[in-house]
């Protein structure tokens, strides 16, 4: 077995198609080699190893071996020797999993750097500061991965320590910039430092290069197991037994002196897909300068420039030559990869090295762009623009953004970098741990943080934005943030946060926890009010058209809506809905006057004083039938006949007023309404009488629907309009409810046909919702012209589970591992969707053209969508802002069963 690979110029032994092995930083640094890209040269030991370490948390004699043996070939290459007294080789430890995962596992740099080999060193560079500089970084990086978090002494917080000597020392000597300080200055701090360990950690500094090396390589893999690695694995689904992979590299150097520097770049700009390199770069820095936030970096050509940085200058300017290396990378990294790529780089005394390479994370707006625009630069093909698209990122450029006319009015309080787009609003917190707390009593959280660490990534995951003092692009909160598609400001540097007393001082004035503020993640501002957002522009982006148009090409399964009134079904016609697959009647009645009329007819005692309340309904329901008809023409709309839970019409007997009001309408008593309001009191209304069971008891209610649907017809047929009405009978569990209420629509119709002489069209089918239907699906099948599957009803009476109750107790289920996805949401296969496809059988094998579709909530779930595709349903309904996920998914599962 190989535990480890070598990677650089001339010695490489790995590739991309190793990444399991290799992790996502191995493999592509492996690549880079092979690319001839100037990477300089390491090795990778396995994730494999890293599981064989965990096991008993010791490395195989075997595989220490084989990496002593890899950093000879390495010492070879770079003609550099690791613990050599003239002419040291410094290592980096890294980790690196299979997926990237920012910020959440250690790194040390610099190893190697020891009393020996620090006055050779000193003396090939010329370059005392630099060495110290280097070690001060060491021994602060080493003491806290590996003498404190790798040896569980986690209590101490010795890199805290350390910063604050360091801090102290500063102030004391009115240095503001770590830069300025002087080798006499650091060699103070680093004897400071050492004393500081042995006083705290109980042992001294290691002087010897080996031990270094070995303790760095096992505290990277403890840190596959550290607290906020596991807490992000479970957030964002990584298996826990991945492993990590460890790349141990030669050091090069951005804090060599003024023609040094570092830098991070995406080859194209992540917030928006622009295809322009698009970075950030700091002068005599090492990378964890940049990522730390510590000093805020300078944009590295016009386009990275934001508000903040506009007058600093850039890479391009400074170091034309450089910059146009770099260029010329990123070019050779995109045909390579055909990804956007997010780099990192050093110069070291003028020669360009690059240190990584990964798939850039970006907006949802900038995935799509990238992914368009790839494949019209043929560097990739539809499929892959589909397969690349997540419904993630459709969710997001359906975010909202802060109503650009109240910015316009209002002043922003502060301004930041614009990490994450997209607007939000909340009241602020200072900590993650309030952010939880606060999110579990359903309040809308702003976190706000100096900066964030991957402690405080719960926190951040459920606020609605974040806000950092401090920070670049490419900061902690900015990368996570952004991968989430959240909104996020960092570098805003007018936020004066007060801990202790859980304020914020900005220009002078003090907000506390739990004021409200807004931020423009977009911008990068911030407003202390609650300002209303608004749904994004995206239906006008063109790219997002493109990618609809693609989905359309792919899929087979039809995509409907779920939709109530004329505006919806319009909109979901623009997201591309071909027909409304449920228009929810009980939903036409919640204005004002509609609701009174049909309290009314819940309400009445005799069938002539309801069915004047049902005459009251008919012209609103003929003139809402007209319009929705008309506007889906020819695309069909499924009409269900009422299902009102009575308990959501019913007035509360505690509403004197309105009980008043219905009194005096009815002419009848208040005490007779109250009367009646107890009759119809149910202890389980979702299973009481509602959808067919209501209209066996009260057929005038489906006269009164079928008349509405079917004049409305009459109407558009003479007006020259096709409509494509499909009336569905709710709740149906025996064939006798079907037939029941099948006959009085044949009726109605019978009658509407001779009152307007001509042959109105139109489908008769049922909801499957409940398990009885499934079981004798076939006999309703001979009956109906179609199923609808009601999957919400359909797991509640699955597995027994209120809809309306479940919220109460399921995350104990979660927490005992009983369900791992909300059956509500996400179609439980095993055991409703086995219903779902037995019922699709039967009713198929009774009438092979009958058309099935579902509209419960499941039908905007991606994962539920590939199962109902699988199943071969016909369409898939769900409300009008799901639509484009449901389409993507949809083109998705077309292109994975083909290529199956
Ligand atoms: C269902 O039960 O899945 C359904 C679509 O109907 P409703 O949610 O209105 O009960
Ligand atoms: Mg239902």
């Amino acid at each position: 077995m190989k535990y480890v690979y070598l990677f650089g110029k001339n010695i490489n032994e790995g590739d991309s198609s190793k990444i399991d092995l290799l992790g996502g930083k191995g493999a592509n640094l492996a690549e880079m080699s092979s690319l001839n890209i100037p990477v300089p040269p390491g090795f990778t030991v396995t994730t494999e190893v890293c599981n064989l370490f965990l096991k008993n948390y010791s490395l195989k004699k075997s595989i220490k071996y084989d990496i002593s043996k890899a950093l000879k070939l390495v010492e070879k290459s770079i003609s550099k020797k690791f613990g050599d007294i003239e002419n040291p080789l410094l290592l980096s430890v890294r980790s690196g999993a299979k997926i990237s995962m920012p910020g959440m596992m250690e790194t040390v740099l610099n190893i190697g750097l020891t009393s020996k080999t620090i006055p050779g060193l000193i003396k090939r560079t010329g370059n005392s500061r630099f060495v110290y500089d280097s070690y001060r970084r060491l021994i602060m990086m080493y003491a806290d991965v590996v003498m404190e978090k790798a040896e569980q002494k986690n209590d101490i917080n010795i890199r805290e320590k350390l910063e604050h000597i360091l801090d102290r020392y500063k102030n004391k000597r009115s240095i503001v910039n770590d830069f300025d300080l002087t080798t006499e200055d650091l060699k103070f701090l680093i004897d400071k430092f050492k004393f500081n360990i042995k006083k705290y950690l109980k042992v001294d500094f290691p002087d010897s290069p080996e031990e270094q090396l070995w303790g760095a390589i096992e505290a990277v893999f403890k840190s596959w197991n550290g607290k906020r690695a596991v807490q992000y694995r479970n957030i964002e689904n990584i298996p826990h037994d991945w492993g990590t992979a460890i790349n141990v590299q030669s050091m090069v150097f951005g804090n060599l002196g003024e023609t040094s520097a570092t830098g991070v770049a995406f080859t194209r700009n992540p917030s928006n897909g622009d295809n322009k390199i698009y970075g950030e770069w700091l002068q005599n820095a090492q990378g964890e300068d940049v990522v730390a936030g510590i000093r805020t970096p300078y944009p590295i050509n016009e386009t990275s420039k934001t508000l903040k940085t506009n007058k600093n200058i850039t890479l391009q300017k400074m170091w034309p030559r450089i910059y146009d290396k770099l260029l010329k990378i990123k070019n050779v990294l995109e045909k390579h990869y055909k990804e956007m790529q997010d780099v990192e780089f050093t110069i070291e005394s003028g020669t360009l090295w690059m240190l990584q390479t990964r798939t850039g994370k970006r907006t949802g707006e900038a995935a799509i762009k990238i992914a368009i625009e790839m494949n019209e630069d043929k560097l990739i093909l539809q499929k892959e623009v589909l397969d690349r698209i997540l419904s993630k990122h459709i969710d997001e450029i359906m975010h909202p953004k802060v109503d650009p006319k109240l910015e316009q009015i209002n002043e922003a309080i502060a301004s930041g970098l614009p990490a994450s787009p997209g607007g939000a609003t909340g009241q602020i917190v200072f900590t993650a741990d309030d952010a939880e707390k606060w999110h579990k009593k359903n309040k809308k959280i702003i976190l706000i943080r100096h900066e964030t660490s991957p402690e405080d990534v719960q926190g951040m995951h459920v606020s609605q934005g974040i806000i950092t003092a401090k920070g670049g692009m490419t900061s902690h909160a900015a990368l996570v943030a952004r991968g989430w598609g959240k909104a996020c400001i960092v570098g805003c540097s007018d936020l004066n946060i007060d801990l202790k007393n859980q304020t914020v001082k900005i220009n002078n004035i003090t907000y506390k926890k739990g004021d409200w503020f807004t931020m423009n993640g977009t911008e990068g501002f911030v407003y202390d009010k609650k300002l209303d957002l608004v749904k994004s522009n995206f239906i006008n982006n063109k790219y997002f058209l493109k990618l609809m148009n693609l989905t359309n090409k792919y899929k087979k399964l039809i995509i409907r809506t779920n939709a109530d009134n004329p505006k919806d079904a319009k909109l979901s016609k623009k997201l591309g809905a071909q027909g409304i697959g449920l228009c929810r009647t009980e939903h036409m009645f919640f204005e004002k006057k509609r609701i009174r009329s049909v309290q009314k007819m819940i309400l009445s005692n005799s069938s002539v004083d309801r069915k004047g309340a049902i005459m009251e309904l008919l012209p609103y329901q003929k003139r809402d039938f007209y319009q929705i008809l008309k506007e889906m023409a020819p695309n069909p709309v499924t009409i269900r006949l009422l299902d009102p839970p009575l308990h959501e019409f019913l007035p509360s007997l505690k509403n004197e007023k309105l009980i008043k009001n219905l009194a005096k309408n009815m002419q009848i008593s208040s005490k007779n309404i109250k009367n009646r309001i107890i009759d119809l009191f149910e202890i389980n209304p979702m299973l009481g009488h509602r959808g067919c069971r209501l209209a066996i008891s009260y057929p005038e209610i489906t006269e009164m629907q079928v008349e509405a649907i079917l004049s409305a017809c009459a109407k558009l047929i003479n007006k020259g309009i096709k409509p494509n009405p499909e009336i569905m009978i709710p709740l149906v569990g025996t064939i006798g409810e079907f037939e029941n209420q099948r006959k009085i629509i044949f009726s109605i119709a019978d009658k509407l046909n001779e009152k307007y002489n001509i042959k109105i069209k139109y489908k008769v089918g049922t909801m499957i919702e409940l398990p009885r239907a499934c079981l004798v699906a076939d006999e309703i099948a001979k009956k109906a012209d179609f199923f609808s599957f009601g999957t919400n009803d359909l797991t509640q009476t699955t597995f027994g589970f209120s809809r309306d109750d479940i919220g109460s107790f399921i995350q104990d289920y979660f927490d005992n591992n009983i369900i791992v996805e909300d059956p509500f949401k996400t179609i439980d296969i095993n055991g409703v969707g086995q219903l779902v496809k037995l019922a699709t059988e039967k009713g198929r094998e009774a009438k092979p053209k009958i058309k099935i579709g579902i509209c419960g909530e499941h039908g905007g779930d991606p994962k539920s969508i590939y199962f109902f595709d699988d199943i071969k349903l016909d369409y898939v309904s769900c409300s009008p802002y799901r639509v484009p996920i449901a389409r993507l998914s949809a083109a998705k599962n077309s292109i994975r069963n083909n290529s199956a």
